[in-house]
């Protein structure tokens, strides 16, 4: 029997042990946490019985028919569209920037066409290929929304100038010239019934999965396996010996309050008047059960320190030069594959960490089985 080690429990550790236990290795899971599902894992709060989403929200959303399958064998899931607001000093406005955004932003009362062309006139036309976050912005929406809505946000939650960060971060963000505000385009879009913890430990539940929670990894662990799923951090994989990759944190002030505290889940503070990027209120995730009490996180960031959590890869140039030497230390691996957002250093929503996660473990299937004809 093929002996596998998986190091991290959360969607990409548990979606591959999942997929080698039914071809029917044996896999060990390891995570250095107390809890598996890493970042997207919920629980309830204590003193208020909600679901909380510990290491901040998590709203599922995808297009991809294989991922939105597979994460329904595994649980129970409730449709939830992300309507986010934004507080600035002149109001609360709607997210992501849409026609109900614009009309109020601009006092005006534009149909979708004028506003598209009120819009294309604002855009700088000075950067035919955005090479950054604000040349994107600047050519998408012009200086007014950029300043109002995305500049102050991204460098509180970013911690740089949004000139030294790459634009796909804002490509995440659609613009509307309808009053759509859904947060995300996506076709499915959820909420677990019962957390993300649940569904994961759905998927680890297997007669050939055993799991090691609180244990931390160390490079002899591999000598015992046939092979190894590594999906903590690639630097630290490494020894950090070619330098250490940026990441920014995040971390929560929590409060408590009766009712209901700010009226939505999520509302952004793009501002630099305050130094939290959003408030969660996290009964609202689930507005299927019905609490008297409120909890809400107010959300800060900051440079990543030792023993903080690593949550988004900058990816400044500096650290792709650093990855490129641990991707020509991977390329060297023969029995570790690194999967994930640590692993591989992206800025990964969760449908894509599922997706790649079922995609390498097909291909270690197919070599499992070349190897086991030969
Ligand atoms: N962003 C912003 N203002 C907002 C929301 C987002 O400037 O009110 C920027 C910010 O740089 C962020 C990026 O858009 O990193 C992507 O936002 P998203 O909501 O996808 O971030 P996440 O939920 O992953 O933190």
């Amino acid at each position: 029997m093929i002996k596998v080690l998986v190091v991290g429990a959360g969607f990409s550790g548990s979606v591959v042990a999942r997929e080698l236990a039914n071809f029917g290795c044996k896999v060990h899971i390891i995570d250095e946490r107390e809890h598996i599902a890493g970042n997207c894992h919920t629980e309830r709060d204590e003193k208020t019985n909600i679901m909380v989403h510990t290491y901040g929200p998590h709203i599922f959303n995808t297009n991809i028919p294989r991922v939105w399958e597979y994460v329904n064998k595994y649980g129970e899931w409730v449709s939830y569209v992300n309507r986010v607001k934004a507080s600035i000093d002149s109001g609360v406005y709607s997210l992501p920037i849409n026609l109900h955004t614009i009309n109020q932003f601009f006092q005006t009362n534009f149909n979708p066409t004028e506003a598209r062309k009120y819009i294309k006139k604002l855009a700088s036309k000075d950067y035919p290929q955005p090479t950054n976050f604000e040349e994107q912005a600047l050519s998408m929406i012009g200086r007014g929304l950029y300043e109002a809505f995305f500049k102050g946000y991204t460098e509180k939650q970013w911690g740089c100038s949004p000139t030294s960060l790459p634009a796909s971060i804002l490509k995440r963000l659609p613009v509307r010239f309808n009053y759509d505000d859904n947060y995300y385009n996506s076709k499915w879009q959820a909420i677990p019934k019962h957390g993300y913890t649940h569904i994961v430990q759905n998927i680890i539940s297997h007669e050939n999965i055993t799991l090691e929670l609180g244990r931390s990894w160390d490079i002899s662990d591999n000598d015992s396996y046939d092979l190894v799923i590594y999906t903590g951090p690639v630097d630290k994989y490494f020894n950090y010996s070619h330098g250490q990759l940026g990441y920014r944190t995040v971390f929560w002030e929590k409060e408590y309050g009766k009712g209901d505290l700010q009226g939505n889940a999520v509302i952004n503070y793009p501002s630099t008047n305050q130094l939290f990027t959003r408030i969660h209120e996290h009964k609202h995730f689930t507005p299927w059960e019905s609490h008297d009490q409120s909890v809400i996180f107010t959300e800060f960031s900051k440079e990543t320190e030792q023993g903080d959590i690593p949550y988004y890869p900058k990816r400044l140039s500096d650290d792709l030069e650093i990855l490129s030497k641990y991707q020509e230390e991977i390329a060297k691996q023969t029995k570790v594959k690194f999967v994930g957002r640590l692993a591989t250093y992206r800025y990964l929503n969760m449908d894509a960490i599922i997706s790649e996660a079922l995609d390498l473990s097909d291909i270690i299937k197919a070599s499992l089985k070349i190897d086991t004809m030969s």
